[in-house]
């Protein structure tokens, strides 16, 4: 069941997997949802694993609902202290000192992340591929340094998700070519909105969200009214020239406007075709709606790298997936389970 909104600005439940979306709205903003009678939503907003992390839930409890969101931040420093590639001591920075030497024994969590890594490389013919890290990490964004061609020519040889190899019986990870370095930025965090989501689950909250950054989760609905999620026009990313009525599902965006640095009038942002070692460049932004925020997070990153063609095709072929991609011309596609929003 989906919602499904009206260009009168009404929505109403629809029982067929068709999403409708619904342009614009500056009506959507006009209406001003108002708040229940009683503050028994709880918010909680943090910074960790670089970006926003956003909690809010449904509850009749103050304390209880407190500390649910508690469980949830900590989860969220517990995934950041594993697998951010920026710290010495994480779980992730091990291998990328070791595997190349020898096979590294790895906890369950990063070595089943790994491998539905692998799973994507595998289902997108490469485009996705954290081993884009290799060269990936000779960009900084804010210090507007990137790596120059011999060097990017040369990190690409160890660009390549082939060069990792999981031994699931023993639990290791091993790199098959010196110079690998991975990195999960493209996944983690919708990971980590997961493992939010089911703690809350787990704990009887029926009506939360929880995002990291571009990759959100919603349980439930908002007691009778849909969420709205806008998708930012990423050329002036205040304004949301799309809002998404949604319920129960995820959504991740991936963004050239996100991180980047302008020189000479290119565009250096973080999402790597791993086959040229640059930019991607053939959208601007990917949207995707799925049932949980590892895929979601995982494919935005992916269709990025696909182009609109290519990411059309493979969405298509993932019947609980929908994509709305915003092309480099400023165009906007829709995968074929959503209807565009009526003409007005
Ligand atoms: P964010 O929410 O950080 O903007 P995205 O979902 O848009 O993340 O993914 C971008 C991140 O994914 C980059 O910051 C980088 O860590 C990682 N990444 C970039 N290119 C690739 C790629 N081709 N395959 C896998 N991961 C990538
Ligand atoms: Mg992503």
């Amino acid at each position: 069941m989906s919602h499904f909104m009206r260009t009168d600005g009404s929505y109403q439940h629809r029982r067929s997997t068709t999403r409708v979306l619904a342009l614009l709205a500056a009506m959507v903003f006009a209406l001003n949802l108002p708040a229940p009678a009683r503050a028994e939503w709880f918010k909680s907003e943090q910074a960790v694993m670089g970006t926003s992390i956003a909690v809010q839930l449904w509850h009749t409890d103050a304390d209880f609902a407190d500390a649910c969101i508690a469980a949830v931040m900590s989860e969220m420093h517990r995934i950041d202290a594993a697998m951010s590639p920026y710290k010495e001591s994480s779980e992730l920075s091990k291998v990328n000192r070791e595997a190349a030497r020898f096979p590294v024994a790895a906890s369950k969590e990063l070595f089943d992340l790994i491998a539905r890594s692998l799973e994507m490389s595998e289902r997108s013919g490469g485009a996705f591929d954290i081993t884009y890290a290799s060269v990936g990490r000779m960009y900084d964004y804010r210090a507007r340094k990137k790596p120059g061609n011999a060097e990017i020519e040369t990190a690409l040889k160890a660009v390549n998700y082939h060069h990792i190899k999981l031994d699931r019986a023993r639990g290791t990870i091993r790199f098959t070519h010196p110079g690998v370095y991975i990195d999960l930025g493209g996944i983690a965090k919708g990971h980590a909105v997961d493992r939010g989501i089911s703690l809350l689950r787990e704990r009887g909250i029926r009506h939360a969200l929880v995002s990291a950054g571009g990759d959100s989760r919603i349980l439930g609905d908002r007691r009778g009214r849909p969420w709205f999620t806008g998708i930012k026009d990423p050329r002036n990313p205040q304004r949301a020239p799309v809002v998404l009525p949604l319920s129960d599902t995820a959504i991740s965006t991936s963004g050239d406007y996100e991180r980047y640095f302008i020189e000479d009038g290119v565009r250096y942002h973080h999402i790597i075709n791993p086959g040229t070692g640059r930019s991607a460049r053939a959208a601007r932004s990917v949207t995707v709606l799925g049932p949980d925020a590892t895929t979601t997070d995982a494919l935005s990153t992916t269709l990025f790298v696909l182009g609109p063609e290519k990411a059309l095709k493979l969405a298509d072929t993932m019947p609980e997936i929908d994509a709305i991609i915003i092309d480099s011309n400023g165009t906007m596609h829709y995968s074929s389970g959503l209807e565009p929003p009526a003409k007005q």
